[in-house]
């Protein structure tokens, strides 16, 4: 039986393959973070010690051209070669995928974007992320770095436009005004802050919108209206047929129905229906799409 695994920061999520594709999820255990020993000892009780592949989906930057990992939240894979020194310790095949890559494959072969020929999946949580999946393949690009269109200044560093009173909020990535850190989840609180000097969870912030909070809504606009800039100029490049959502603020229906509308007005084509939408797999992306990346490395190389 092929494991699957979805490796995050606090959790590994594990499953095992059906006959049908589909991945029936077994469990989770915490992940040891800083202990390579006991990650490895994980992932083999997690999928029973047996001797068949194993597809992970990993919470963080990985270039398969390189074999190198970049995962900064945990230690013990950060900067290894993850699949080659895993492959040695357990004596398997095994095979990683970015999981904002997992999470857009799963959309494009089975979810929201079936049959579409560009699906371009983000993840809007605390952070962001994406995968870009052109007829049915995954584009990883240089560095394995293609759709991590969360890095690289939104933020106008002359200020004085459209929206003011907002700061240039640095970024994990070393750089100042990224996308990740305005458009995130994280991202929605600084603006939050920025404009109106509260501290205020994300959840807090939108359901105190929906009940019709003026300075909530201030910031809901700040928000979308960033987002819907940045996203307006990936559309007009990739021209996608949806860009299905994941990650925790892909829960709020009236959310993401806002920033599909601000989306679709800004862009070139002409997209009548809604564009922007909550992916089938927001939930299960990185399970799913390793289950994908499993049946068509694994299955097609035994055939
Ligand atoms: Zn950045």
């Amino acid at each position: 039986m092929i494991s699957c695994f979805d490796i995050g920061g606090s959790f590994i999520r594990h499953g095992e393959l059906r006959q049908d594709g589909t991945v029936s999820e077994t469990g989770r255990v915490a992940t040891p973070g800083a202990d390579w020993h006991a990650f490895v000892q994980a992932i083999d009780k997690c999928s029973k010690k047996s001797q068949e592949p194993i597809s992970i989906s990993l919470a963080g930057a990985y270039d398969e051209r390189s074999g190198i990992a970049d995962v900064a939240n945990i230690p013990c894979l950060h900067k290894r070669h993850v699949q080659m020194d895993l492959e040695a310790a357990l004596g398997r095949p095994v095979v990683i995928t970015n999981d904002a890559n997992a999470f857009a494959l799963a959309e494009a072969i089975d979810g929201t974007g079936r049959g579409k020929p560009v699906v371009f999946g983000i993840i809007l949580g605390s952070g962001v992320g994406g995968g870009l999946v052109v007829n049915g393949s995954l584009v990883t690009g240089v560095g394995g770095m293609a759709g991590e269109w969360g890095h690289g200044p939104v933020m106008d560093p002359t200020a004085g436009g459209q929206i003011t009173g907002l700061e240039h909020y640095p970024c994990g990535c070393g750089q100042v005004g990224c996308i990740d850190a305005t458009c995130s989840a994280r991202g929605m609180e600084r603006i939050h802050a920025s404009l109106h000097g509260a501290q205020l969870a994300s959840r807090d912030i939108t359901a105190t919108w929906h009940d019709g909070e003026t300075q909530a809504a201030e910031t809901i606009e700040a928000f979308t209206t960033l987002l819907a800039r940045a996203l307006s100029v990936l559309v007009n490049t990739l021209g996608p047929d949806v860009i299905p959502v994941s990650g925790g603020l892909s829960n709020d229906a009236i959310l993401l129905d806002l920033i599909d509308r601000k989306t679709r007005a800004l862009v070139l084509a002409d997209y009548a229906s809604p564009l922007v939408v909550k992916g089938q797999f927001a939930e299960n992306g990185g399970l799913h799409g390793a289950g994908i990346v499993a049946r068509t490395k694994f299955r097609r190389e035994k055939a």
